[in-house]
């Protein structure tokens, strides 16, 4: 049994579906974080969908990305035993520090982008990328950066677009997934392409009150790179935002392609503004 096994301790995190504690085996006095659900008001098919987030998770040894050892069901819970990751969200790093420089930028999105290439090559799409579903290692300058919550992950061979559902964080949402249209892993890359713009602005591209209002503007690709702010970032870094916020999923940049962009790869020659 996990307590038996575990003492559960404080409260790391929350999300919309469970809620995250550190812990300590008793016996090694190691630490972990718990991801704890409550099952007992869970369908089936919940059921099927954590195990499902297990699966994958398992499958996906990355340094970028959460590692899950195990998971128990005990008395009406799920538990679901992580690596304890001691920085904090993505997130809140924005809020505190407002942007990034865009080499600070060009650093994060590369992290973010091995863990997605990594999940798309292992046939994984994450669906939910956002910046409190990625974890900063430690709360050093330079911290490596891990995705976490593959709760809404779906497992899909090929490329070939398909129903999978409308799921996701409105503004993150791809057109494709608004339009409710088949779509598959460049899901992913839009999210990213949002994560990049609001890291070196601190504001989204896609914002409105109103969700309705706000899906139209992203069905539509519709941002802009307003001045003064954005009058100092490099032409290579807009392109790059341009290429992941491409209306046309088969025409938008794959992970593997985003890696080899000269804003990542090249970054002490490129990503060199201060902003
Ligand atoms: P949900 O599926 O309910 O959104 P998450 O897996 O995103 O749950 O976890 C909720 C929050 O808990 C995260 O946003 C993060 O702040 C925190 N968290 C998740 N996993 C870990 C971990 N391994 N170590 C530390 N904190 C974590
Ligand atoms: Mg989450």
């Amino acid at each position: 049994m996990f307590t038996d096994l575990y003492e559960i301790r404080e409260e790391v995190g929350k999300g919309a579906f469970s809620v995250v504690k550190k812990c300590v085996s008793r016996k090694t006095k190691q630490e972990f974080a718990v991801k704890i659900i409550t099952t007992s008001k869970l369908t089936k098919r919940d059921f099927e969908k954590l195990e499902r987030e297990a699966r994958v998770c398992q499958k996906l040894r990355h340094k970028n990305i959460v590692r899950l050892h195990e998971t128990f069901d005990q008395g009406g819970c799920h538990y679901m035993l992580f690596d304890l990751i001691t920085g904090g969200e993505l997130f809140e790093d924005i809020v505190t520090r407002e942007y990034y420089s865009e080499r600070e930028a060009s650093r994060c999105i590369q992290q973010i982008l091995e863990a997605v290439q990594f999940c798309h090559k292992n046939d994984v799409v994450h669906r939910d990328l956002k910046p409190e579903n990625l974890l900063l290692d430690s709360k050093r300058p330079n911290a490596a950066i891990k995705l976490a919550d593959f709760g809404l992950a779906i497992e899909s061979q090929g490329n070939k677009a398909e129903h999978f559902g409308f799921a996701g964080t409105p503004g993150y949402l791809s057109p494709e997934v608004i339009k409710k249209e088949k779509y598959n892993k460049p899901v992913d890359l839009w999210a990213v392409g949002v994560i990049l713009y609001i890291l070196l602005v601190g504001y989204p591209p896609f914002w409105e009150e109103d969700a309705k209002a706000m899906y139209e503007i992203i069905k539509e690709g519709k941002y802009s790179y307003p001045s003064p702010e954005w009058d100092t970032v490099s032409r290579e870094v807009k392109q790059l935002i341009d290429s992941m916020l491409q209306v046309d999923p088969s025409k938008r940049i794959t992970a593997v392609e985003a890696l080899r962009h000269p804003w990542i790869c090249n970054r002490e020659k490129v990503a060199n503004a201060v902003h």
